[in-house]
């Protein structure tokens, strides 16, 4: 079916083509590692382009391609490249687009993997590259040097909450002939699109809100133009960060639900924050769709909604952030987001546990916060596990 002219519902539901056999209304999994050529020729055109056949699953593999196609839909652009994980995409696209001598501005409170590869990695391979506060657009113009080839932003930031503005940041990176790359992750296309506001490339870990069930990790990049997309691609399969095609299935699956999910998601997010925000034990709440969050505005003008994270500071520090973390019931103690079920975490005991608590403060993570992502149960029943367990400090 033909979605280009149609809702964003009904492309979630029906966009990513396929050829169908046998009136298959899903896309089946093609759980082949290999494709037979119908003869010497036809191999050839596949392996020149000439044909759209398929070769082999690193390189591409039809239920993959629909969830590719979707997305590349779903996002405005030319053309989806699924990956094994959301750090597969990440680091194709920083593959593609670094070398010796290139440099890279990237927003400082990235997803922590994302600022690890460069510094432990591709700093060994001579990549310069200078971590700032890309909310604030002076530090862009001010971070941009002669040999910079990507600007590499996240926003909303993890778990900061800053909000980028896309539109802007891309206007200064193209003065300078600088790629721009945003991780949309925590918004999904439901509620942002960086292409249609002038990034070049979109990335998503689809563990988080794409596929939504806490059952599969991966990633998807999209490009607006086909040239950026022969690039990208050509580093995935070299690196061999490819999708399976079970992968795909599901989170094909998964994507079809995913306005309704975010919609209840944020919903109950809204109620959350609120309920925190009056809390005498909570010193401070982060969450976008508060008037109190210092973008508030740009969040409204960039986003079509705030999404379902939230980040809180607990009065009490480190103490307070591990009584809560052991009474919550409903909340599942874990890492990632983005699922139907709602996940805690406390990164001062957790995640960033190991980085000195100097270093914690400067990137604002302070001893008391905690990392919220609010799930489609019933709101009432996740306040009342928050406020149960706060009641225990
Ligand atoms: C989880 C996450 C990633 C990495 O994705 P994986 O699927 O875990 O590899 C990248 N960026 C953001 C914002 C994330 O939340």
């Amino acid at each position: 079916m033909d979605t280009k002219n149609k809702g964003f519902n009904t492309k979630l539901v029906h966009a990513g083509a396929y050829e169908e056999h046998f009136g298959s209304v899903v896309t089946p999994i093609y759980q082949t590692s290999t494709f037979a050529f119908k003869n010497a020729r036809h191999g050839a055109d596949c392996f020149a382009g000439k044909s759209d056949g398929y070769i082999y699953t690193r390189i591409g593999n039809p239920t993959v391609k629909a969830f590719e196609d979707a997305m590349a839909e779903l996002e405005h652009g030319f053309g989806g490249i699924a990956t094994s994980s959301g750090m597969s995409a990440v680091s194709s696209v920083y593959m593609a687009l670094l070398g010796q001598g290139k440099h890279i501005v990237c927003s400082a409170s990235v997803y922590g993997p994302s600022r690890g590869i460069l510094e432990r990695d591709f700093s060994r391979f001579g990549v310069e590259m200078t971590f700032i506060d890309t909310s604030d657009l002076e530090q862009i113009k001010n971070a941009i040097k002669e040999n910079t080839t990507v600007l590499y932003i996240e926003t909303p930031t993890n778990p900061t909450m800053q909000i980028t503005d896309i539109e802007k940041a891309s206007e200064i990176a193209h003065k300078h002939g600088v790629t721009v790359v945003v991780d949309n992750t925590f918004s999904s296309p439901y509620l942002q699109n960086p292409l249609v506001l002038g990034a070049d490339a979109v990335l998503h870990s689809i563990t988080k809100y794409i596929n939504g069930h806490a059952d599969v990790v991966g990633g998807v990049i999209v490009t607006k133009e086909e040239e950026l997309f022969k690039k990208i691609k050509a580093s995935m399969v070299y690196l061999g960060g490819n999708m399976d095609p079970h992968q795909a299935f599901l989170t094909h699956r998964g994507l079809k639900t995913l306005s309704i999910r975010m919609e209840k998601a944020e919903e109950n997010a809204m109620k959350v924050a609120e309920f925190l925000e009056n809390h005498p034990k909570v010193d401070w709440v982060l969450y976008p769709g508060l008037k109190s969050h210092p973008q508030h505005e740009l969040a409204k003008k960039q986003m079509k909604g705030f999404s379902s994270m939230i980040s809180f500071g607990l009065k009490g520090g480190i103490e307070a952030g591990i009584t809560v973390m052991d009474n919550v019931h409903l909340a599942a103690l874990a890492v990632s987001l983005g699922g139907v079920e709602t996940l805690i975490q406390h990164p001062a005991s957790m995640t960033h546990a190991g980085m000195s608590k100097e270093a914690r403060e400067k990137a604002g993570i302070t001893d008391g916060l905690v990392r919220f992502s609010v799930g489609i149960e019933n709101a009432e029943d996740i306040i009342e596990d928050l406020k149960q367990a706060m009641d225990k400090i």
